[in-house]
């Protein structure tokens, strides 16, 4: 069972979602990544969610992804129980230590007070409720709301983004979560608020150590990840952007543009990219979504996004499985009319691997062929394939179950399974029992076999042939 739909869909699990049926039926109707948010839940939760995910996924007979999101530094207000009334003019104190006062809060790392300065706006609750450092001692800052009334409760999230944080990017507690999620054998690790390829760098260092390799997802939501962001493409294997966040650091009337910014640079150096947050938001609530939400995803597609992503609406929404079909219908409509070659942006510095690829989309286009094979080890070829956008199906074919699964995300790629090869004779000859078992082609199909022939270990892809199916 293929999903042949393009562009792939992502969906956060939840309490609204996280059971057989409801997993099973979302898979069933175009769910291709299943999101587990480590910001919410406990790890027994994120177990059972695996297992529902692999024993469906195994039922199906369709590969299905895991991306494991880290929390990273997000502060949230802390040593509260009851939320605080809160109008425009009202005091909040932040205190280094619990707080024993009405309108006093505490946060995760204290260590920030040390940086704040009267003057520094701080946006609670992803932006419902702006506030003001006016007063600073050496225990506590306090801040006059500006905008915003309601309840701050505990948990709200801050931003700071006028303020460099004196945090890491990647914390303590990810790296628990980054050698939990893959000891159990998640695809895809999110990491938030990076600010630098440094950031990166680290996470594969460590992942080297507990010998795991998971796809790494840069999600781009702060100010500085902003301006370091081609470096950040190089270093990660994906991005997300990640706009609830970006949203709330940047100006909200900036994300438009700078989600097509991103999604260019990702397209440019072949890097999967997911478009996430209230990408159907209304449906949370309602069974269907507004004008401008569709509309939303499917300018998302245009912009030339890998996948789209669904969070509260299928984490807690009240109607999951109807916002993953409604996003699976948005793109199926769009895709028959998008020009693909608007989102393919040529290298000046190409390799031998990005010239292949190139010419294999340019042969599929001239030739009218529907199936480009590309056997793969590291996922390599596939993703640059993908990069120039052919409208000919990648058919993937991946000698590892990780790799297999990795190859969900990128755009117009369907991973397969084969044996694994180690030179050009047994490919071919794995390759050929492909063409004949699978079923996907019928006589006189003409396909493009793209690899790497692995003459030596990690080698490029080094070669093109066209078939006739016999
Ligand atoms: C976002 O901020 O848009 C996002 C995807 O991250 P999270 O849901 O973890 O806040």
């Amino acid at each position: 069972m293929i999903n042949w739909n393009s562009v792939k869909i992502v969906a956060t699990a939840g309490p609204a979602s996280a059971s057989y049926k409801t997993l099973r039926a979302m898979i069933y109707n175009g769910l291709d990544i299943v999101r587990i948010n480590f910001s919410h839940g406990k790890y027994e939760e994120y177990k059972k969610i695996i297992a529902l995910v692999r024993k469906i996924e195994k039922e199906l007979g369709r590969p299905i992804g895991i991306l494991a999101d880290m929390p990273g530094p997000k502060l949230r207000v802390k040593g509260i129980e009851e939320p605080i009334s809160v109008k425009p003019g009202s005091v909040l104190v932040i205190k280094r230590n619990q707080p024993r006062l009405p309108g006093e809060i505490s946060i995760a790392y204290p260590v920030i007070l040390k940086v704040l300065k009267p003057g520094d706006k701080i946006s609670v609750s992803d932006g419902k409720f702006i506030i003001k450092v006016f007063k600073k001692t050496k225990d506590s800052v306090t801040c006059r709301v500006l905008d915003g009334a309601g309840e701050i409760k505990k948990g709200a999230g801050l931003n700071f983004p006028e303020v460099d944080l004196p945090i890491p990017s990647v914390t303590p507690e990810d790296y628990k979560h980054i050698s939990f999620a893959c000891a159990n054998g998640v695809d895809f690790i999110g990491l938030s608020f990076i600010k630098e390829a440094e950031d990166l760098k680290k996470v594969r260092a460590y992942l080297k150590k507990i010998k795991a390799k998971p796809f790494l997802i840069a999600k781009i939501e702060r100010r500085a990840a902003l301006a370091n962001l081609k470096n950040i493409v190089l270093s990660t294997d994906g991005v997300m952007v990640a706009r609830g966040d970006l949203g709330v650091e940047m100006p909200i009337e900036k994300v438009n543009l700078l989600q097509k910014d991103i999604i260019k640079m990702c397209n440019t150096h072949g890097k999967p990219v997911i478009t996430a947050t209230q990408m159907l938001e209304s449906m949370i609530e309602n069974p269907f979504p507004t004008r401008a939400e569709v509309s939303d995803v499917a300018n998302a597609i245009f912009d030339g996004t890998d996948a789209i992503m669904l969070s509260g609406e299928t984490a807690v929404g009240k109607y999951p499985l109807q916002a993953v079909e409604m996003m699976y219908k948005i793109a199926k409509n769009v895709e028959p009319k998008l020009d693909r070659s608007k989102n393919v942006a040529y290298l000046e510095d190409d390799d031998i691997s990005d010239i292949i690829s190139k010419n294999v989309v340019r042969i599929a286009e001239v030739y009218g062929v529907k199936n480009i094979l590309v056997p793969t080890e590291s996922g390599k070829t596939a993703r640059m394939v993908s990069r120039y956008r052919p409208n000919a199906k990648i058919i993937a074919l991946a000698t590892t179950e990780t790799v297999l699964r990795q190859l969900i995300l990128p755009f117009g790629v369907y991973p397969c399974r084969i044996g694994k090869h180690t030179n050009s004779s047994v490919i071919f000859k794995l390759v050929d029992e492909f063409i004949k078992k699978s079923g996907l082609f019928k006589k006189g199909d003409k396909l493009i076999i793209a690899a790497g022939t692995l003459e030596k270990k990690g080698s490029a892809s080094n070669f093109i042939k066209i078939v006739t199916v016999a």
